[in-house]
């Protein structure tokens, strides 16, 4: 069937799109089931962030569906400019990984699985809003210590004042982020301006080790790594063990992260207007800031701020898990497998040259060998790619192929929106859902699951997966299988 948009396939589930630009194509990553998904309005928001100043590349991932000026699921390049919106609200989204002692058995038992749920509940609430206040268990997290936490990320003081293993710094894509000038000292400086105008700031830092609201999640998984030779090996190296119980959580930096993105936005779009310059297809989404002006640097700056919150936010959560588990489950034991985010932007090297890679929706893909691993437990192997998928469908563990260059070394972040929250209540019945859970035995700390963020909301993960292989970006090296999920 013809689809929508003029894709030009080059493979089983790679394709251009012609932009109108001159040489200024968008690279597609999908099969064409996965092309059909997506709408207008994505499209235009690809068309539009390629074409805007300063982008050399623009990668459309599987998962892709409309975002905050960009698409959700999209790589965008530029050695020159920065883009506010492309990263998002939520600065530094990301997942985490953390492989337990335990084998499947441990939660077979439905009690046993009910006492984890209340139990990591007690530590890390869920929830908008909600914070330390909403769980009797957190750690305090003074504004002193928040503090150190933006500006150091998880340096070896901040882990030792959480009680955050410091060998898990090491399983980070990053574990601390620098100021636009390379600097800590930067950051310090950003937040000594910020912080008389920060709205209820010591609320925000009280809210360190929360998931938040949305699809934002904690689940419990039972790991089944691939029986093939490469996987297996693979597998070793990350410390995932077969059959054995994991903890996958998705957060990001939350109210703090919120706060400085929307200000990032408000301040640009205000310049913007005063200077009357025209937006890339006249999307306030997309303002930007040339880098070296004291807009990105400021930008830049604001970033860091919040990846470091997202950073310690994602550990410490991992930390309380673990404490849960092990309350539970007395001499139960836990290592990080890694730590990597879907919203960021990073100064890679792109065709030999530095470039920001923003990546909104999609997750950093290198493969083995490559310069950036060097001296961290990845460098031969590739580090580990956490793949959120649903549920039901269950998520997925990939390490990536050198065919990753051609997506800028980035594959998608999950399955995808395929139904907009209305679009879900609509179309979905609570019952029905509830019951696939329940079939699934798959216990849930919502007494109804969310109905938008049930698993038909979302794109054929079994499909998205595909398209990565089939692409060349990346190798299934393990399924996750939820046996419960903690949501808000
Ligand atoms: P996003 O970062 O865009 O908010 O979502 C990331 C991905 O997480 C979604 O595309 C979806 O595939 C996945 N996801 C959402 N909720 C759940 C969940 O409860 N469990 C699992 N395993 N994946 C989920
Ligand atoms: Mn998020
Ligand atoms: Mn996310």
């Amino acid at each position: 069937a013809p689809t929508k948009h003029p894709f030009i396939a080059d493979g089983e589930a790679t394709a251009i799109l012609p932009t109108g630009g001159k040489q200024k194509p968008i690279t597609v990553i999908g099969t064409e089931a996965i092309r059909e998904t997506f709408d207008d309005f994505c499209v235009q928001q690809a068309i539009n962030s390629r074409l805007a100043p300063g982008v050399t590349d623009l990668v459309l991932n599987p998962d892709a569906h409309c975002g905050y000026g960009a698409p959700v699921g999209c790589v965008m390049v530029s050695p020159t400019h920065v883009y506010p919106g492309p990263v998002g609200v939520d600065i530094k989204c990301s997942m985490s990984l953390l492989q337990t002692s335990l084998p499947a058995d441990a939660v077979v038992d439905k009690q046993t699985r009910r006492a984890l749920i209340d139990a990591i509940c007690e530590r890390t609430p869920t929830g908008a809003g909600r914070g330390q206040r909403n769980a009797a268990k957190s750690r305090p997290v003074d504004e002193a210590l928040g503090q150190r936490v933006l500006v150091e990320g998880a340096s070896k003081g901040v882990c030792e004042a959480l009680g955050i293993p410091p060998e898990w710094a090491t399983r980070c894509e990053d574990s601390a982020h620098v100021g636009h000038d390379d600097s800590t000292a930067a950051l310090a400086l950003r937040l000594e301006r910020l912080l008389p105008h920060a709205h209820r700031f010591a609320d925000k830092m009280s809210q360190l080790g929360s998931y938040g609201g949305g699809n934002h999640f904690g689940e419990c998984e039972v790991v089944e790594v691939g029986d093939d030779p490469r996987s297996q090996s693979v597998a070793e190296t990350f410390g995932l063990v077969d059959g054995g119980v994991a903890f996958l959580s998705h957060c990001g930096s939350r109210g703090i992260g919120h706060q400085l993105a929307t200000g990032q936005f408000k301040a640009l779009q205000a310049k913007f207007e005063q200077w009357n310059i025209p937006l890339p297809g006249q999307d306030r989404e997309l303002v930007y800031a040339p880098l070296g002006t004291a807009e990105a640097d400021a930008y830049l700056d604001d970033m860091a701020l919040g990846a470091n919150f997202a950073t310690v936010n994602h550990l410490l959560i991992n930390a309380l898990v673990l404490e849960a588990f092990q309350q539970v489950i007395p001499g139960a034991t836990g290592q990080l497998v890694y730590f990597i985010s879907h919203n960021i932007a990073r100064k890679e090297i792109v065709d030999n040259r530095p470039a920001w890679v923003h990546r909104k929706g999609a997750t950093r893909a290198y493969p083995g060998g490559h310069h950036a691993l060097a001296g961290t437990p990845f460098a031969q192997t590739g580090h580990p790619i956490l793949l959120p998928g649903n549920p039901q469908a269950g998520s997925a563990v990939m390490v990536a192929d050198p065919g990753a260059v051609l997506s800028r070394y980035s594959v998608n972040h999950g399955a995808g929106r395929q139904l907009g929250r209305k679009a879900a209540k609509r179309a979905l019945n609570q019952a029905q859902v509830d019951q696939s859970f329940n079939e699934a035995d798959i216990l849930s700390n919502c007494r109804h699951y969310p109905i938008d963020e049930a698993p038909a909301a979302y794109k054929d993960f079994d499909e998205v997966l595909r398209s990565v292989k089939s692409a060349g970006l990346a190798s299934e090296v393990a399924r996750l299988k939820a046996r419960f999920v903690i949501k808000d």
